[in-house]
């Protein structure tokens, strides 16, 4: 909500009021300087919203702040009005903290959806940072959301593949939790999340591949050529559900240079619903923008999150750092799914991270049944999910 600065207002007053860490408010206001507010200045006060509220006979502020379980020091700060001077009819408002889920989930995301659903997010809580760090081949933005003010980076994504958008729903699902819990002062599982948002700075791509996933949860892309091109490739089929691959039939989580050349060898030669590498490494703008993204930022750590199966692969040519190990261990021992060092597979986002960079990297496939798994399945997973998120 926006709060309008009144004459000795600072920084650390409003927090004191409002009961929300000073970071969090000057976080949520990077292009203020808090040594130098001006009255009349708007500011962000993130995980709060207004609500109006019209003077009734007999209303006195102390009771409207008591009905209303908010504190006059509130009502103060936020109606830069005479309060005195209130009559039957004028309008204030009145400050409320969220304390209640603001997103819904009860179906697949939708590429527009989830968009707004981010949109809705960063406007509520400003001190997220959301970026463009890509677009897909139909043009569609690929975001990346910052939260925390930690040393550690962790990367985690989803929906590299477009049969698998479950894996988007538990990602906004975890970052809706996180904030609420930021919010309302409450910790998940035990875990302090102040003392994880001080801890980790934590980069969420929570859908690597939004054309793939409409056409998923869409349905047929409007535009002519993809249309006719994405039924081409699925053989004149209108049911896309073992759909994995871009738009233009390339998988995305076979397009890193890690043994690119075996998989080339001896997978799809050409565009498919799955299991294309492409003509040559690193040729589709999904996967030119996650390794862009990876090559900017320092990560201490990347999740890629899949489905299905309930196992967590952490290995690669044996160039996965000693620590890997420990971390799956624990991953292991929160989600109940089953590491797997290696396998015979390569040019994989996390095998690519492994191999260049030497840090551990892992591929955890969420749930279990046949793909795209259907929602009735994302509580069970979110559950089963949730102590990798929160394991530090
Ligand atoms: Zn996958």
């Amino acid at each position: 909500m926006d709060l309008v600065i009144q004459p000795g207002m600072t920084f650390y007053q409003i927090s004191n009021i409002f009961n929300i860490p000073l970071q969090l408010i000057i976080l949520s206001n990077p292009y203020k300087n808090p040594n130098t507010l001006r009255v009349g200045e708007v500011v962000n006060i993130p995980g709060h919203f207004l609500e109006k509220y019209t003077i009734q006979p007999g209303d006195t502020l102390w009771r409207i702040s008591q009905e209303h379980q908010t504190s006059l020091e509130q009502i103060y700060a936020i109606n830069d009005v005479d309060l005195y001077q209130l009559r039957i009819g004028d309008t204030i408002f009145i400050p409320k903290r969220i304390e209640e889920d603001i997103l819904t989930f009860n179906e697949l995301y939708t590429f527009d959806r989830f968009e707004e659903d981010l949109f809705k997010l960063v406007t509520t809580y400003p001190y997220i940072t959301l970026k463009e760090i890509g677009q897909s081949v139909m043009n569609k933005p690929i975001y990346e959301v910052v939260i925390g003010n930690g040393d550690k980076h962790v990367h985690v994504n989803g929906s590299f593949h477009a049969n698998e958008s479950i894996t988007t729903s538990v990602i906004m699902r975890f970052l809706h939790d996180y904030l609420l819990s930021l919010s309302a002062n409450q910790p998940i599982r035990g875990v302090d999340m102040k003392q994880f948002f001080n801890e980790i700075t934590l980069s969420l791509v929570p859908m690597v591949n939004p054309d793939g996933v409409d056409l998923l949860n869409k349905g047929l892309p409007e535009n002519e050529y993809y249309r006719e091109l994405v039924v081409d490739i699925n053989k004149g089929r209108t049911n896309f559900n073992n759909w994995k691959a871009n738009i233009r039939g390339v998988d995305l989580n076979n397009q890193y240079p890690a043994n690119w050349e075996i998989e080339k060898n001896r997978k799809r030669q050409q565009p498919s619903p799955r299991d294309y590498p492409g003509r040559a490494p690193l040729t589709e703008p999904e996967a030119i923008a996650m390794a862009e993204l990876v090559g900017r930022e320092d990560f201490d750590r990347v999740l890629a999150l899949h489905t299905q199966g309930k196992v967590i692969y952490w290995g690669y040519e044996g160039l996965e750092p000693e620590n890997a190990q420990k971390i799956v261990n624990e991953y292991s021992r929160v989600s109940g799914y089953t590491p797997i060092r290696y396998v015979d597979s390569h040019a994989g986002f996390k095998d690519w991270f492994i191999q260049d960079y030497r840090k551990p990297g892992y591929t955890v496939e969420l749930g279990r049944g046949t793909n795209p798994l259907p929602f009735s399945h994302f509580n069970k997973i979110y559950e089963e999910t949730l102590g990798i998120f929160l394991t530090n």
